[in-house]
């Protein structure tokens, strides 16, 4: 009789390390605005894959009346975490952060893979942790592997998910840098002319490895600007791809090592980032350290003074650096964690704007996830290709020659869409359009200026 009683009392019944917070959950009001924003309810038309049946299925767990079990699990890691629902929730809930909590309670509940032991606790908790996987990358690209490795997995992918995954990562590597930016780069590089800032410089580590080039047009950009920048070589990971995989114990140590790491350098004006997910990330430090008297003062501090490099450029560029014309015809596709994450929608289209001689193209939807959302590409491919197949067809819809974004994740994910669907456009950093415009100020085109870009099937020579 009692536990009949107890079973029928309304309210939280479940607690346990990491749970989302009950109050939060109750607060959707089960409206549905949110459901023609989630790419995955889009999809699928399935009530479990929107954002209102996640926090439904979790708010079923507080309840006790359903376990968190991997079924569950699997609603919860099917979200891309765009935040796109976030946005339009007239409820204020916040959905995205309370389904990584969700993730977060499940692998406290039944550990981790050891896959996401190795890979995101080994090798990804800094650029530098990274860098014999990403020796090995380099090797492969040098011994020119990837013409055999290529169609191998092509034909392997369909027999085994480790296959698939094996030929999805080949499919993202662009041409890798010789070296990553994070050993050539000096802890200050000063401005050029008057120094007017001092910044401090946020490097990801898919930055620094993969797209050292738009970082160190980045640099560039910054010191035209009279930015003096301050790179500390002890920054790690900014967490989120653990915080994604609901390891938030580890994104809290690298948090805190980050907030130990910038707070040595009192005199920053800004801390400045061109990864949209770090920048994201960074901001919501305060969030993730919430329940840590010493560090969340820090967190809230530091946050405060984090900029995505687009935010900052829209409010540091004046006329007193020349900008050249880069006659190009140009679409931007804005990164979920710039958009929805950080509300930042304006700022890259008036930096693109102050470029002369370019021509902006809209893209439909621009703000609709490309796929790409962290490892998602690698545990979900078949919704990920999903996404990504609708998003290269809005770009070539719009007849750019080039795509813009800023976020290392949609960078490699479009590229590699881009060679699969055969459309020849390239895509370029924020940084690396305008950095090309300072160049043509001074006409010295820029290195890649006079590059023919040529389409190849399966090849690193394409305009990506
Ligand atoms: S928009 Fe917000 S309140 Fe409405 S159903 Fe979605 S989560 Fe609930
Ligand atoms: S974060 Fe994106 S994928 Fe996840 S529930 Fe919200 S809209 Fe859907």
């Amino acid at each position: 009789m009692s536990s009949l009683l107890e079973r029928t009392i309304p309210g939280q019944q479940v607690t346990g390390p990491e749970l989302p917070d009950y109050d939060q959950l109750q607060r959707c009001i089960h409206c549905g605005r949110c459901l023609p924003v989630c790419p995955t309810y889009q999809e699928t038309l399935l009530e479990m894959m929107s954002p209102r049946g996640r926090l439904a299925l979790l708010r079923a767990v507080e309840d006790g009346k359903i376990g968190l079990t991997a079924q569950i699990a699997d609603y919860l890691y099917s979200c891309l975490d765009c935040r796109a629902c976030n946005v339009v929730c007239p409820a204020e809930v916040p959905i995205g952060e309370l389904i990584l909590q969700g993730r977060a309670a499940y692998a406290e509940q039944v550990g981790r893979p050891w896959w996401g032991r190795l890979i995101l606790d080994r090798f990804l908790s800094s650029a530098r942790a990274l860098e014999p996987v990403m020796k090995l990358a380099r090797l492969y690209q040098r011994l020119g592997l990837p013409h055999v490795a290529r169609p191998l997995l092509r034909a392997l992918k369909d027999r085994h998910s480790i296959f698939q995954v094996l030929y999805h990562m080949e499919g993202l590597l662009p041409k890798l840098p010789d070296r990553p930016l994070h050993v050539r780069l000096e802890e200050i590089t000063p401005a050029r002319g008057q120094r007017r800032y001092r910044v401090g410089f946020f490097l990801g580590c898919m930055m620094s490895q993969v797209l050292a080039d738009a970082s160190q047009a980045t640099i560039r950009v910054l010191t035209r600007n009279g930015c003096e920048v301050v790179t500390p070589h002890d920054q790690v990971c900014c967490g989120a791809p653990h915080e994604d995989q609901g390891n938030k114990r580890k994104a809290r140590e690298l948090a805190r090592r980050n907030i130990d790491v910038f707070s040595r350098y009192h005199d920053l004006d800004v801390i400045v980032t061109d990864c949209a997910a770090c920048a994201g990330m960074l901001k919501e430090y305060p969030h993730l350290l919430r329940d840590d008297p010493e560090y969340y003062p820090r967190a809230v501090a530091m946050a405060h003074r984090v900029r995505d490099i687009s935010e900052w450029l829209a409010e540091i560029i004046d006329d007193s650096t020349p900008i050249g014309e880069v006659p190009r015809a140009v679409t931007y596709h804005e990164p979920c964690h710039l958009a929805n994450v950080q509300g930042i929608r304006e700022q890259p289209v008036q930096v693109l704007r102050k470029i002369p001689g370019l021509e902006l193209r809209p893209l439909r939807d621009s703000t609709r996830c490309c796929g790409s959302a962290g490892i998602y590409n690698l545990t979900h491919p078949e919704m990920s290709n999903r996404l990504l197949a609708d998003k290269i067809q809005k770009i070539a819809e719009t007849g750019a020659d080039t795509v813009v974004t800023g976020n290392p994740g949609c960078v490699l994910q479009i590229q590699m869409g881009l060679r699969e669907h055969g459309v020849p456009v390239r895509v370029r950093h924020l940084t690396q359009v305008l950095d090309e415009a300072y160049e043509h100020a001074q006409s010295q085109p820029p290195a890649d200026a006079n590059e023919e870009w040529v389409i190849h099937a399966n090849s690193r020579t394409d305009p990506n």
